[in-house]
């Protein structure tokens, strides 16, 4: 008998397969009615029909014109993406993943509503003010302007966005904290913070994650997280956690997103002009009733980017999986970890190669697991 050690793949439960095959057909049908509605309200010429409609409601003053514009197609959208959502939050207490309340989901929903509403309402007002302006650069000062604000709301994210839906306070574990400083010390850097986030008022499940930039970087760990899991765990988590931090992940991103947000905006500029100039569907690029025309193109760049985006979250993973293990010294930890995270979360550990190679920004835990026993074995 050979005494080759191989660990035996867990299969998923039928429980989790069904699980994510429903959430697959959420997110599939979301965006399916996200185009439609664009293709709609441009084949039809509708749109043209809800700029005359916000430009009387705005006494034809064309910035307030611009935010009614925006605000009735983010109400017409939501409208109809609302029993999806719904359907959404049912499904997490189906499978029992959820702790939310009816009233605080529908609460979460209006604050979503605003907070996009508002940053939605800045971004367009902006961009129009430039095709307006300056009609030949505006998209190259639009992608300026816009990777600025990128950065900054990296920055807030942590302390002015997250706060408004989750409460969050400094860790209190002085073994964990104690764990984190030689961690840090050991990759010769410094964590301004780890944060106890308090998730378990509207998730079962568990989490963590490396957020902020400059002053307001931070490791948030999910008392879901924190209640059940070991201290060697949770330092494998914190441990992967800082592998983000020490090789730039959120940088890098941010770097990534400039280079595609560059095409993105060329890319725009050029369908506009084609539209405005060729096809005459539209008085000028400054008319807003071609904004449906830009959140489309920007739509189907970002569907024909999102295997390239998630292979390359995926190499930061695993990026990240090996400065744990490195970090740590054992792997133990790291492997019980994830067993348990799939385990809470009904993540599938071995889902459809399809699957993970078109939608996951994570590689699948039987292939995090089975590195970090390829590690162990050669160290
Ligand atoms: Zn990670």
């Amino acid at each position: 008998m050979a005494t080759t050690q191989i660990t035996p793949v867990p299969a998923d439960s039928l429980e989790s397969r069904r699980y994510n095959r429903n959430k697959r057909w959420l997110g599939f049908a979301d965006a399916v009615i996200g185009f439609v509605l664009l293709a709609v309200l441009l084949a039809t010429g509708w749109t043209g029909w809800l700029r005359d409609l916000a430009e009387r409601g705005a006494w034809q003053n064309y910035s307030f014109a611009v935010f009614l514009y925006v605000l009735i197609l983010m109400l017409i959208s939501k409208a109809i993406g609302a029993p999806l959502e719904y359907y959404g939050f049912r499904l997490e207490h189906r499978y029992n993943l959820s702790n939310q309340k009816f009233r605080s989901w529908l609460w979460d929903e209006c604050k979503s509503f605003l907070i996009g509403l508002a940053m939605a309402g800045i971004v367009v007002e902006l961009l129009y003010m430039l095709m307006r302006e300056t009609p030949q650069h505006w998209w190259l000062i639009a992608w300026a302007v816009f990777l600025g604000f990128a950065v900054l709301l990296a920055q807030l994210a942590p302390v002015v966005l997250f706060p408004m839906f989750y409460k969050f306070e400094p860790l209190e574990n002085e073994e964990l904290k104690r764990r984190l400083i030689v961690l840090s010390e050991r990759a010769g850097t410094r964590v301004r913070g780890v944060y106890k986030w308090h998730l378990s008022e509207k998730s079962k499940k568990a989490n963590a994650a490396l957020t902020g930039l400059g002053a307001t970087r931070r490791i948030i760990l999910a008392d879901t997280l924190l209640d059940n899991y070991s201290d060697d765990e949770i330092e494998a988590v914190l441990a992967h956690e800082l592998g983000h931090h020490v090789h730039r992940h959120i940088l890098k991103s941010i770097f990534v997103q400039a280079a595609i947000t560059l095409f993105g905006f060329w890319l725009a500029n050029e369908v506009l002009r084609y539209a405005v100039e060729t096809r005459h569907m539209f008085a000028g690029m400054y008319d807003f009733a071609d904004l449906p025309l830009l959140i489309l193109v920007s739509t189907v760049l970002s569907f024909l980017l999102m295997p390239a985006l998630n292979a390359y979250s995926r190499f930061n993973e695993r990026q990240a999986d090996r400065y744990c293990f490195e970090s740590v010294g054992s792997v133990e930890p790291f492997i019980s970890s994830m067993n348990k995270l799939a385990e809470q979360n009904l993540a599938e550990k071995t889902p459809a190669r399809w699957v993970e190679w078109l939608l996951h920004s994570h590689p699948a835990i039987t292939r995090r697991v089975a590195a970090a026993e390829a590690w162990a074995k050669s160290h």
